[in-house]
């Protein structure tokens, strides 16, 4: 994942599993950043192998729940080391009631009886920047930054991570007043479920090209591939060129680049005579 501010572990980094459904795209945009603590993992900073395997247990525990994958976005660790976890168009689940228009951010650490580190406070604010960055939110002050029991009946993030979060709003909102503008590239993984179809929900800033990168397809096929503007019905397509067929090989990287104006568009996706499983993702890149 390529944020300029801030480096993040992709999932394949830890050894994700695939989720066990497709994922839920956003409607809309998210407006809100809620800060969690992990709970687990007290006490100590842990090594790159350690931090992939909490992430790995994580997962497995939120999956035993029945959920289709890691419920939150992002894993921030005392090391300032920052792990994927669902992707960033996905709805998560970390945050009853606010999950549709909410990202999630757990902290590693027990914040009821220990304080955050600042290695991790530091590495929450450039990852709540970049993403203050990416939907093109403007300062104000860090507001967008909440904790988790604004929303849900819990302790959670401790009293600790309670009073962390000004310091961390006033390092957010010093990087985005700045910077201004908005993050130069993101990511927008999807999978594309057997035999079928797959919608994906990507924002758009201004003078953008779109990267999409599909691979892992288990024998060559075609792959049909669509982009619509958002929030009209029937969705009108963006741009002609974008309705095309491709001819994907295993194994292989196809990139398809066109510059769209700002918005919300819909990326459609389909291999019908496809028994394998597809992954890619969505890359908008500055020009
Ligand atoms: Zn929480």
């Amino acid at each position: 994942m390529q944020f300029e501010l801030v480096d993040v572990g992709e999932r394949a980094s830890w050894g994700a599993r695939p989720p066990r459904r497709p994922w839920r795209p956003f409607s809309k945009p998210p407006r809100l950043v809620v800060f969690h603590h992990t709970v687990s993992g007290i006490g100590r900073v842990l090594g790159p192998e350690e931090e992939a395997f909490l992430q790995r247990e994580m997962q497995r525990h939120h999956m035993n729940l029945g959920w289709g994958d890691i419920g939150q976005h992002f894993t921030v660790f005392k090391s300032g080391r920052i792990l994927e976890g669902r992707p960033l168009g996905a709805v998560g689940v970390h945050a009853a009631g606010a999950n549709s228009y909410t990202i999630g951010i757990e902290h590693q650490g027990n914040f009821e009886v220990e304080e955050p580190t600042e290695a991790q406070l530091e590495a929450s604010a450039r990852l709540i920047a970049s993403l203050y960055r990416h939907f093109s939110w403007p300062d104000d002050g860090g507001e967008r930054l909440r904790p988790h029991r604004e929303f849900s009946r819990t302790a959670c993030p401790g009293r600790y991570g309670m009073v962390s979060l000004d310091h961390v709003r006033s390092i957010v909102s010093r990087l985005v007043s700045v910077s201004g503008g908005t993050d130069k590239s993101m990511r927008y993984p999807f999978q594309l479920e057997k035999n079928g179809a797959w919608r994906g929900h990507v924002f758009v800033g201004d003078g953008r090209s779109i990267w999409l990168h599909l691979y892992t397809l288990d024998r060559p096929g075609r792959v049909h591939l669509a982009l619509y503007r958002w929030g009209t019905k029937p969705f009108e397509p963006a741009n002609a060129a974008w309705r095309s067929w491709l001819d994907v090989s295993w194994g292989l990287s196809v990139e398809v680049s066109r510059l769209v104006p700002r918005g919300e568009y819909l990326m459609d996706v389909f291999a019908p005579q496809e028994s394998a499983t597809i992954y890619g993702d969505v890359e908008e890149i500055v020009r």
